[in-house]
């Protein structure tokens, strides 16, 4: 299709004002987008595209954050303008389609936390389709769907369902955005899925075939636990994906929106009586990342409600559940653990005493820490951040002292001295 010309600036403005005007207010602005990537193992990447269906000029622009390092061979309809770390995509009025390929696999600290082989393939969404700031009519709504490729016997998994019928791609529904853009972990090739409800939400556990990933104890485990976990988190997603995988990947956890990645050597609850399984799946549930600086807030909940739910869900005793936490305190003195951003190892068990601390001055006033994490994550879902002071604000909403809080904030290691 042919290249429409594009007025940058005030003009642009004019146009987009001028057109909101006309949409009637109870009808907003709609287009359609289809998600598609076609993996290719042999070059470990994946061929993708962006297909704009739209009767009128509603997107006017997609911006994405595609770095040269990643992502290449941009072509397609309207005009794209490629620059070192971004993508400018103009489409058509009437829509069109932007085609390009993707590096699948990504190494840190020498494994991989993506990766694609001749048998497999285990990756994020949001990597495949990056970051993009759209410019559209305002107040315009898109309607989003994915579709899956790849060798002829593979099959694909995602946070929305299984994607592998190209020709009836699934629906992506995440919160109501301008561009709403598949998210979350995905696998595809050769799977062993089980599949189940629990607690009213859809779970998945996928694997590749002969990685020793044990679906079935991790399903039982989900069963067991996600139902306290639920009680606590009344908003965790309607669906979850949990993905295994094999060798050379990250030998951890890792959680995504409405999915976790899980590395089949680790135990369900380790010997300390932690649960790397329960961690992630909070991080699941609260769904909001910390603002800047705020990152023990929720690395700290993690660690403190894997013990908790397990202590609720009658996993480990009373006794066990004291035995952790000092654990943890033990191993945060040792190694001077500090709130800190990011947070992790003696620092996170450091964070997972303060919310230790901060449970117990709620529950000697009669209140619930459960209480005031539903609220911070509430808070945090309409402002979008979650950070310290909507903390302090929950505690003392529930009627606690933001004392210890203000206490153990005022000790915070600056993030620099940890790089
Ligand atoms: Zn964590």
């Amino acid at each position: 299709m042919k290249p429409l010309p594009w007025k940058a600036g005030v003009g642009v403005a004019i146009v987009l004002l001028a057109c909101a005007q006309q949409a009637p207010a109870d009808d907003p602005p709609a287009y359609d987008v289809m998600f598609k990537a076609r993996l290719l193992p042999a070059e470990a990447m994946a061929q993708v595209s962006i297909e704009i269906i739209q009767a009128s000029h509603v997107l006017r622009a997609l911006d994405l954050n595609a770095p040269a390092s990643r992502y290449a061979d941009f072509s397609g309809d309207g005009s794209i303008a490629v620059t070192n770390e971004r993508v400018e995509w103009l489409p058509p009025e009437t829509g069109g389609v932007l085609h390009y390929t993707v590096a699948v696999d990504r190494l840190r600290g020498g494994v991989h936390d993506m990766r694609l082989t001749a048998d497999w393939g285990v990756f994020r969404l949001d990597h495949l389709f990056p970051r993009a700031n759209a410019r559209t009519l305002v107040g315009a709504e898109s309607t989003s769907t994915l579709a899956l490729e790849g060798p002829v016997d593979w099959s694909f998994e995602t946070p929305y369902g299984p994607a592998n019928d190209a020709d009836k791609p699934v629906s992506v529904i995440n919160t109501k955005r301008r561009f709403d853009r598949p998210m979350g972990w995905a696998i595809a090739g050769k799977l062993g899925i089980r599949r189940d409800r629990i607690a009213e939400r859809r779970v998945a556990v996928a694997a590749p075939v002969n990685t020793g990933f044990r679906r079935q104890d991790t399903l039982a485990f989900l069963r067991w636990t996600l139902p306290t976990l639920i009680d606590i988190f009344p908003t965790f997603p309607s669906r979850l994906l949990v993905v295994g995988s094999g060798e050379k990947m990250w030998r951890g956890g890792l959680s995504a929106p409405a999915s976790l990645y899980l590395h089949p050597t680790r135990p369900l609850v380790s010997g300390n009586a932690t649960s790397t399984l329960l961690h992630e799946l909070v991080h699941v549930a609260i769904a909001t990342p910390a603002a800047q600086g705020d990152d023990w807030i929720v690395e700290g909940l993690a660690e403190y409600y894997s013990l908790e739910i397990l202590r609720r869900s009658g996993g480990i005793s009373e006794r066990r559940f004291e035995d952790a936490l000092e654990h943890l305190a033990q191993w945060s003195t040792r190694e001077d653990g500090r709130l800190t951003d990011p947070s992790s190892g003696a620092n996170t068990a450091y964070a997972a005493g303060v919310i230790q601390r901060i449970a117990a001055d709620l529950q000697s006033v009669g209140q619930s820490l459960d209480t005031v994490v539903q609220g911070l994550i509430d808070t945090a879902a309409s402002t979008g951040a979650l950070d310290r002071e909507a903390l302090k604000a929950e505690i003392e909403r529930a009627g606690g002292s933001s004392t210890t809080l203000e206490k153990a904030a005022s000790e915070t290691r600056p993030s620099q001295d940890l790089r």
